[in-house]
């Protein structure tokens, strides 16, 4: 039997963020008391600790906080075929940062500060996963 790529479990905190996904929406909760974001999603606000949270729908728009290069695909084999591939955490304009994937430019190109925006991927019927890439990459502009 061939190993499957791990993919994310919804429970009631994180499907309406899966959910969005699917709709090619990153969603973000916010505060409705202190006014803001967070991600990963919880049951209160970590920042005031507030149960009035909201999902709102995020621009997708960021940059490269920090990044590595994964070039052996551990602990598995079946991210063979994607390595060398980027893990970085993006900072969103909605004030949160988020692990993701950067795709659509090489390893050694990607920099701190870099401005990256959402693009999604459809893995199955009900799974779409987010990922990064550079802005200039979306629109054909150079950097
Ligand atoms: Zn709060």
């Amino acid at each position: 039997m061939t190993m499957q790529r791990p993919l994310p479990v919804l429970d009631h905190l994180s499907r309406p963020f899966w959910e969005g996904c699917r709709e090619h929406r990153l969603r973000l909760q916010k505060c409705g008391s202190c006014g803001k974001a967070q991600f990963p999603p919880g049951p209160i606000c970590k920042h005031c600790r507030s149960s009035a949270l909201d999902w709102i729908t995020s621009s997708g728009h960021g940059t490269i906080y920090s990044w590595i290069v994964v070039r052996h695909p551990v602990p598995s084999d079946v991210y063979v075929k994607e390595v060398p591939y980027v893990v970085a955490l993006v900072e969103l304009d909605d004030g949160v940062r988020m692990p993701t994937n950067i795709v659509g430019c090489s390893p050694e190109a990607i920099g701190a500060g870099m401005e990256v925006e959402v693009s999604f991927v459809d893995i199955n019927d009900t799974i779409s996963l987010h990922r990064f890439q550079p802005v200039a990459q979306l629109h054909g502009k150079s950097a």
